[in-house]
């Protein structure tokens, strides 16, 4: 018989163990406190949507549609992908809802798990989380500030060091055409010194050269036609005022020209956000993306909507855990024990599951070790749980109705009726 193979989660997907959970709290609560505090609604929409929608809005010649999807046709013959990213999702969400009756802009943001066919390694798995927040309905330069400012908040919040915002504009449906034949002007005369994957980038999405990171394309990139000289009007007014904004709300921030972020939707103002991780084993520090966006003007309507101008971007969840680890930045743990509920013999066991119940109606945290009936073990717990009362019920007590209540910091004891218990304890806490 073939040794039987041990049972793994799939390649690029794992587990989130009660270690990291702190970690997911964390962010989730400080990316809902922003969320609130600037007027974003919560969406969920399905991990799946009819492949079309990333298709048509991520676009088909994008790597992440091209490559890194995950689609199946189901038992019915619909064909669905995996979400690889969240805006077409939402976007679709949009114009089903008929959102744009609503009062505009429509501020909405999002948490969960996403999913792309990547080569895994650290920083890149095959199914990751990402918090994302997008506004729909408005064209406004102010809110690619806004959306910026949040993402540069919830990041400062959870303490994170050393982060810079990289920016550019690469323009609309009127600059971008034009530049993109006059890049890929410049780039068939260069052809044959350009890196495979290049030379297909001219025919398929010629702006992805910009951030090819292959050494041979290096100097051609450097003399390129550069897209901020080549803005329309409307684009570059759009532009200066973002860094208008930016500027007033003092966000640092740099220019960089080759910062295109290869989706096919993106619209004048793209960001990243990046901090810097130390490889490992190699002491050597290098720059990694923890989350970006832009600005989406014609994303709505491509997908069968109306002409909505919108905004948004997204930060991976598991990239942002990576640097607090590697920051050694500490979680408080806020959860704090009061009482302790100590129990030997099956009678008093019985009791204590019922008055445990009753603490939990309280409102008073209780930590208990009901699978030990050690007492010294019990009262060990108790301890490293720092609870300022240990209620003891031993058969005696447990047979009398009564309940002992041992005072940690001084060791005092008192016995009290079962039944007062609870309120004895609120009592005592309030002191
Ligand atoms: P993107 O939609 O590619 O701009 O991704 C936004 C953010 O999600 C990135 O900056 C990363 O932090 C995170 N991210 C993207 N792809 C992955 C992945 N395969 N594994 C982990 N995180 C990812």
């Amino acid at each position: 018989m073939p040794k039987k193979q041990k049972l793994q989660s799939p390649v690029g997907m794992s587990d989130i163990l009660p270690e990291d959970q702190k970690y997911f709290k964390k962010i989730y609560e400080i990316a809902e406190r922003i969320a609130d505090f600037y007027g974003f609604l919560k969406i969920d929409t399905p991990i799946v949507e009819d492949e079309e929608v990333f298709d048509k809005g991520t676009g088909i010649s994008t790597d992440i549609v091209r490559k890194e999807m995950f689609s199946f046709r189901t038992k019915g013959g619909d064909v669905l992908a995996l979400r690889p990213e969240g805006t077409p999702g939402i976007a679709r969400a949009y114009i089903e809802h008929g959102m744009h009756s609503w009062p505009q802009p429509i501020k909405l943001w999002y948490f969960g798990p996403f999913f792309r066919y990547e080569h895994p390694q650290a920083g890149r798995y095959r199914q990751f989380w990402q918090l994302g927040f997008e506004v729909l309905g408005e064209a406004g330069p102010v809110i690619d500030a806004q959306i910026i400012q949040i993402f540069y908040n919830i990041l400062k919040d959870l303490k994170l060091k050393d982060m810079s915002v990289e920016l550019n504009s690469i323009g609309d449906n009127q600059c971008k055409p034009y530049y993109r034949k006059l890049l890929t002007n410049y780039l068939k005369s260069r052809e044959s010194s350009l890196c495979p994957e290049c030379r297909k980038r001219i025919k398929e999405n010629v702006l992805r050269f910009l951030d090819c990171k292959e050494e041979k394309c290096q100097p051609i990139k450097t003399e390129a036609p550069q897209i901020l000289e080549h803005l329309c009007d409307e684009c570059k007014a759009h532009f200066k005022t973002v860094l208008e904004f930016l500027d007033e709300i003092e966000i640092p921030y740099q220019l960089n020209p080759y910062l295109v972020r290869g989706l096919d939707y993106y619209t004048k103002t793209v960001f990243e956000i990046s901090s810097s991780i130390e490889k490992e084993g190699e002491g050597e520090k290098k720059r990694m993306e923890l989350g970006g966006g832009g600005r989406y003007d014609k994303l709505i309507k491509t997908l069968g909507g109306r002409d909505t101008p919108a905004f948004g971007g997204a930060m991976g969840v598991e990239r942002i855990i990576m640097f607090m680890k590697r920051q050694e930045i500490e979680i408080e743990e806020t959860k704090e024990v009061s009482v302790f509920l100590a129990q030997i013999g099956d009678l008093a066991k019985r009791k204590c599951l019922k008055l445990l119940d009753q603490f939990r109606k309280a409102k008073i945290s209780v930590g208990e070790s009901f699978g030990k009936d050690s007492l010294k073990a019990q009262m060990n717990r108790a301890d490293k749980l720092g609870v300022r009362f240990t209620l003891i019920l031993g058969q005696k007590e447990a047979l009398d109705g009564t309940v002992i209540i041992r005072d940690m910091k001084n060791g005092k004891q008192e016995i009290v009726k079962l039944e007062k218990a609870v309120q004895e304890v609120r009592e005592m806490l309030k002191k």
